[in-house]
């Protein structure tokens, strides 16, 4: 029977060759009718014999790309519909559809890219309706050509006809180019130390990097900086140059085989590597020729594949031999200063880098927002986290509970990220960094300017940290979205699992991490909440201790190792000290100088952080004393664990929740004094705060009568924490709940302040 049906569809379904593969499948189908973008996503109408069977196969594989969130159909009355066409998309309606993220190169256009016979052959800017950039080209919605930056670029004749053609995989492929008529790459060349005669850029850039030079490379979200991994020489030059003295290299490899060549991969990461997201995959290193400059002394590589056609040819330009392909790896690192935002524009990259890149391939397609590239790391039962949720991500939409007003929360200050709510839609933004920075405040401004534009998004209410200090405070104050909602730091974290999860009764949480402001006027860090999306009771906590000298505390691991032997040996700790070669290691005059501000809470003001705790025992076991990067005491504690070590060390937990670390501290330093090996000591300090985690989760689980636990903060990092204590618990019967789809650091607690400041508006 001939019906006609009409299928609403909502979700992420523009810049994924939604359309063409409706159409494709309708004609197929001998359909008539219609698709047409529309501000919330998808209209079909289809009309013929098979319109029922269309409508089920298409909900039933919908395009590879695409996520639909809601679809309604309805069966009408006949229209007489001529044939099927692909609409234009409608004007001036309110925008509230998601945007699809940047997508990786696909097979086809690789494919094509290496033919020669091909118009495309080793055209960099190849794409099609499966791939390609989006979130970075897109200035407003509907997503069309003329709102892209591709606008500037008309298409030539045979693009023209790829695109109109329903037959061609760039049907209505919006950034669609070819060497005739797109973008194009240029060398910049300011350091004549160099000197290339090669036809092409890409050529004279693989001449360049081949001679251990720096290259600045203009990719999808962003610059990059990048030179020859297994060149033990370019990668010094560019930590020096870089001012980056051990913080991670992210590192880039042909493929899934040649990154296997320096870690070790398990079917779940490989699955991670080549989705068509390609994020930065955290794997355990294995030995290799890479320079152990390029990982820093933590234990593992962070790999990605190439992303973009360019990257590809920096890897499999037939000039010379490109099999094997011309490097191995390359590093591949953001090139922005330390803190500072991700460079998208080639005149601030060629003036912020002339004294770090010896070279520039720059080329004419605007990056309108930039994004850093993602982060990821599979944990032990193959569920991936994200240590950085960016490029390939934003901006899709992380589906949460419930409906009401738009909010704009603003997260924290430092690797900030704010979400936006429309409707049960949260749009967290790219990885900002720290913003005590101005260029980051500037990125987020710009960013929170653009998504809300974009989406249509007009936040009545505004959420932030309760830090009055917060630079992202004062902000959200300033916002005109009346008064912000203040959200404890550690409640947030709490309150993004919740968030990830749509749990709304009461949980326990363990929220471990470094520095959040408390809700009794010190810093917090080591927490044990009771929690729901209206408020948290605390029930327990790690021990206060000084941070001697305050920031410089976070900073200066050596100082709380001062601080947490002091506590442990009361007097005798001039005696430890000595014993573990600290007297000898930084002098007697530091020690005093710290010994003397430790009881003075102006300079030593109290903390319960976790991070810490880690420091103290990083630099106790003499691995990290001064941190070079956020973290680095900890991540190189925790590179240095035995794994086939047992055991544990003393803690004691009081009356109230208190966790007393002093007994595995005296442990630790009669260890190091022993002569214990550090492998061991640091299987032993990680099993014990696992015991005391799980010891107090338990505790208040049974004294409150609640059987979920939440796991955030940004200590959880920390793989073989966070393994061991997941394992643990659900060992116990209880149901674990972690952060899957946005950070457990701070990067996260956005989208925890956005959940609950829709259920505390409700309140007040
Ligand atoms: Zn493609
Ligand atoms: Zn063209
Ligand atoms: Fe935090």
């Amino acid at each position: 029977m001939v019906k006609r049906a009409k299928i609403t569809i909502r979700g992420t379904v523009q810049g994924v060759g939604f359309r063409p593969y409706v159409f494709k499948m309708a004609v197929g189908c001998a359909l008539k009718g219609y698709v047409a973008n529309t501000p919330t996503g998808v209209d079909i109408e289809v009309e013929g014999e098979d319109a029922g069977g269309f409508v089920d196969q298409l909900l039933k594989r919908p395009p590879a790309l695409s996520s639909i969130e809601e679809a309604s159909v309805e069966f009408l009355p006949l229209k007489g519909y001529e044939d099927f066409t692909i609409r234009k998309s409608p004007v001036n309606t309110a925008p509230s559809t998601q945007i699809a993220p940047d997508i990786s190169i696909c097979c086809d256009c690789l494919n094509e890219l290496l033919d020669p016979n091909n118009r495309r052959y080793l055209y960099p800017f190849i794409n099609c309706t499966n791939c390609g950039p989006r979130y970075s080209i897109i200035k407003a919605v509907p997503y069309d050509r003329k709102n892209t930056t591709m606008s500037g670029f008309p298409m030539c004749e045979d693009c023209r006809g790829e695109y109109v053609n329903p037959e061609d995989r760039r049907f209505h492929a919006e950034p669609i180019a070819c060497e005739k008529c797109g973008p194009a790459l240029v060398l910049d060349l300011p350091n004549r130390h160099y000197t290339v005669a090669a036809a092409t850029p890409i050529e004279s850039v693989i001449r360049l990097l081949k001679q251990g030079a720096i290259v600045g490379v203009k990719g999808i979200g962003g610059f990059h900086l990048i030179c020859d991994a297994l060149n033990g020489d370019a990668v010094k030059t560019l930590r020096k140059r870089k001012k980056r003295q051990k913080k991670p290299f992210a590192m880039m490899a042909a493929t899934v085989d040649s990154c296997r060549e320096f870690a070790h991969i398990s079917d779940k990461e490989e699955v991670m590597l080549a989705s068509p997201r390609h994020p930065i995959v955290l794997l355990k290193q294995r030995d290799s020729l890479i320079s152990p400059l390029v990982s820093g002394g933590v234990g593992y590589h962070g790999l990605m594949l190439p992303y973009t056609p360019l990257h590809y040819l920096l890897f499999y330009h037939p000039s010379g031999s490109s099999n094997p392909p011309h490097f191995k790896s390359l590093v591949v690192t953001s090139a922005n200063h330390p803190g500072d935002p991700v460079i998208t524009d080639n005149d601030e990259a060629v003036g912020k880098l002339s004294g770090v890149a010896d070279a520039f391939l720059l080329h004419n397609r605007d990056i309108y927002m930039g994004s850093d590239d993602s982060v990821v790391r599979v944990r032990q039962d193959g569920i991936p986290m994200f240590i950085r949720r960016s490029r390939g991500y934003v901006a899709e939409a992380l589906l949460i509970d419930g409906d009401g007003p738009d909010v704009a929360a603003y997260g924290g200050d430092l690797k900030n990220t704010f979400t936006l709510l429309k409707g049960n839609h949260a749009l967290l933004s790219p990885y900002h960094g720290d913003m005590e920075n101005q260029g980051t405040m500037e990125f987020f401004s710009r960013n929170l300017k653009n998504m809300s534009e974009i989406f249509g998004i007009n936040p009545a209410i505004a959420a932030c940290d309760a830090h009055p200090g917060y630079i992202t405070h004062a902000m959200a104050k300033e916002s005109g979205a009346g008064r912000p909602i203040l959200i404890q730091h550690h409640h947030a974290h709490a309150l993004s699992v919740m968030a990830e999860h749509q749990l709304t009764a009461d949980a326990v949480a363990v929220v471990l991490d470094g520095t959040g402001y408390g809700a009794d006027g010190n810093i917090w860090g080591g927490e044990f909440l009771i929690a729901n999306p209206y408020g948290f009771k605390r029930a327990g906590h790690f021990k206060y201790m000084p941070l001697p000298g305050g920031d410089k505390a976070a900073k200066e691991p050596r100082r709380m190792a001062v601080a947490y032997v002091v506590d442990a040996f009361g007097n005798g700790a001039g005696g430890a000290l000595e014993a573990i070669g600290y007297t000898a290691r930084h002098g007697g005059e530091f020690i005093d100088a710290i010994l003397k501000i430790i009881p003075v809470r102006e300079f030593s003001p109290l903390s319960s952080s976790a991070g810490r705790l880690f420091d103290a025992v990083s630099s106790i076991l003499a691995i990290v004393d001064i941190n070079t990067y956020e973290g680095q005491a900890a991540m190189e504690l925790e590179a240095v664990i035995s794994p086939e070590a047992v055991g544990s060390y003393p803690f004691r937990i009081s009356e109230g929740g208190i966790v007393d670390f002093s007994g595995a501290i005296e442990a630790v330093v009669s260890d190091v004094v022993e002569g214990i090996g550090r492998g061991k000591i640091a299987a032993c300090f990680h099993n014990t705060v696992i015991n005391a985690v799980i010891d107090l989760a338990m505790r208040v689980s049974n004294t409150a009568g609640l059987r979920d636990v939440i796991l955030s903060g940004g200590v959880f990092q920390n793989a073989y924490l966070l393994d061991n204590t997941i394992r643990r618990l659900k060992m116990l019967g209880l149901n674990v709940y972690t952060n899957e789809k946005v950070p457990c650091n701070d990067g996260g607690i956005s989208l925890g302040q956005a959940y609950a400041a829709r259920f505390m508006a409700k309140e007040r």
